[in-house]
């Protein structure tokens, strides 16, 4: 594994699929809108509820950009050259603008997410086809918002006010719904205030915030009655949420993964991104107690020198991962383990690069994500002394992904032959083929009959590719364990 796909501002390019939540009736007036997603799985979270929102305007989702009345791109701003980006994807747009304005056809243009939180009203200025700016705590007003800029004013809408955004979004969520596709995510914690010297989420996304447990459980309830049945809870320090219960009590992740797991139908819960502090006991026990939590961890840990994490500002030692690392793999014997890594922070030397590819060594992850430090405006590291050249952060990332690569293909490897759970989500490339996911987040292809999709099912692994794992249905094969997911080697 080379990079996070999530984080490719670059390559992340998809329109969100034609919302399904809408009463046929309030489609009579259709107009169409086009969202392209950069980013991390929030930012995909955050288009289809943009789309949600539009619904009930007429709005219906197109994969076309030609044929949209609204254009919006929800932008990451992780890591460098994003509102670069940005503003040549603009460029792309005012022409297919122009080209519908010449046939009489209305195209408006809106920036969503990090970049539009970061450069505000910088972005009608330099891309006057801009009609509005949304922050990422904003567009749940989107509505309003575009019937402003259809009055011809610019709109400019960064304020940070979280609460509200989630407020909307659970009285959305009472709505009915017809159908969705078998895996979700749900935001359940938003911002940060950990401030790691690296990241502009804090600055970005704005402080921590959780939503409350209620909000959560009903959103939960309408994914699951709409046919979804694994649900990624996301957050950008998801482990660090205490979300409000209506007794007044704050319930940390464990407990509200706990609560989720009582939902019928939801047979499988996942949570990213999670930070090694915030890793309690508590949750650690859910994985080992609960069926419906898959074997899957993604706990980044970014280096392996006790001096650099110093610097980074991420307040916990090598030694501390390690050991928590232990008190997980003593709860979970099996699970499979994600991180990320950034090489070239400020400062680091040979020897702390040495560290970080001793971490990884020792630990053997299942993935792992791996990044080139980006010198982000406004942030501590990007101003600090010893900036490491990028031609050496290049020599250590191919060295670190070359031995998580290794340490990936063992880890696929170990899967040959045995008989797993594997949630069948849409069809594959071929014939005949579905593609689903096994409990280890690996994707699965199998033969199997499209009446299958959404359904969990007993797959034999029966051969392991460079990306993915090729599996046969394990017809009548009831002999799971407790944890639901694996069972004895098949022959
Ligand atoms: N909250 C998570 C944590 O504490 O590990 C990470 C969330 S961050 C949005 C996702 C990942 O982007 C980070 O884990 C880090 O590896 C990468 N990242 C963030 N800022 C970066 C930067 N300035 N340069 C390179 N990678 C960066
Ligand atoms: Fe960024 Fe994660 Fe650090 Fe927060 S904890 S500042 S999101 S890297």
């Amino acid at each position: 594994m080379t990079s996070r796909p999530d984080l490719e501002a670059e390559t992340t390019t998809s329109a969100v699929p034609a919302s399904e939540n809408t009463a046929p009736e309030e489609l009579t007036n259709t107009r169409k809108v086009f969202v392209r997603t950069y980013g991390c799985q929030m930012n995909v979270y955050d288009s289809e509820r943009m789309t949600d929102v539009l619904a009930p305007e007429g709005f219906k989702a197109t994969d076309d950009m030609e044929d949209a009345d609204l254009v919006i791109l929800n932008t990451c701003h992780i890591r460098e050259k994003a509102a670069e980006k940005v503003y040549s994807e603009l460029g792309r747009i005012r022409k297919v603008k122009e080209a519908r304005s010449k046939s009489g056809k209305e195209m408006m243009v809106g920036v969503a997410g990090c970049v539009a939180q970061a450069e505000g009203e910088e972005i009608s200025r330099r891309a006057p086809i801009v009609d509005l700016v949304v922050g990422p705590q904003s567009y749940h007003q989107l509505p309003e918002l575009l019937s402003k800029a259809r009055q011809g004013s610019k709109i400019v809408e960064t304020e940070f006010d979280i609460d509200a955004k989630f407020n909307h979004l659970s009285a959305n969520a009472e709505k009915p719904v017809l159908k969705r596709p078998p895996s979700a995510f749900l935001t359940v914690q938003e911002g940060c205030d950990k401030f790691c010297t690296f990241c502009v989420v804090p600055y970005t996304r704005g402080a921590e915030v959780s939503r409350s447990v209620a909000q959560i459980v009903t959103e939960a309830e309408r994914m699951a009655s709409a046919g979804v049945r694994e649900v990624t809870l996301l957050g950008q320090n998801v482990n660090a949420f205490h979300g409000e219960a209506q007794d007044g009590t704050t319930w940390g992740l464990g407990k509200l993964l706990r609560r989720l797991s009582e939902i019928d139908g939801l047979d499988r819960l996942r949570y990213t991104t999670s930070h090694p502090r915030d890793m309690d006991d508590d949750l650690i026990d859910a994985h080992r107690d609960l069926k419906t939590l898959m074997p899957y961890l993604h706990l980044p840990v970014q280096s392996g020198s006790d001096k650099i994490l110093k610097s980074m500002n991420r307040r916990h030692t090598r030694d501390d991962y390690f050991r928590l690392i232990d008190r997980i793999r003593e709860a979970t014997p099996d699970i499979a383990l994600s991180g990320d890594f950034i090489v070239g922070f400020p400062g680091e030397t040979d020897q702390d690069f040495e560290d970080t590819m001793d971490l990884i060594r020792r630990v053997e992850y299942g993935s792992a994500f791996s990044f080139k430090y980006s010198q982000r405006p406004g942030t501590p590291g990007a101003t600090m002394d010893d900036q490491v050249p990028e031609d050496l952060k290049s020599e250590r990332l191919a060295q670190l992904q070359a031995l998580v690569s290794e340490q990936q293909k063992a880890f696929n490897a170990s899967r040959l032959g045995m008989t797993c759970d594997v949630l069948l989500e849409k069809k594959g490339r071929n014939p005949g083929q579905l593609v689903g996911k096994s409990p280890w987040l690996q994707p699965v292809q199998l033969d199997a009959p499209e009446s299958l999709i959404g359904s969990v099912q007993a797959v034999e692994i029966v051969e392991i590719g460079p990306n993915s794992l090729f599996g046969r249905l394990n017809a009548g094969q009831d002999e799971r364990d407790d944890a639901g997911a694996i069972q004895a080697k098949a022959g």
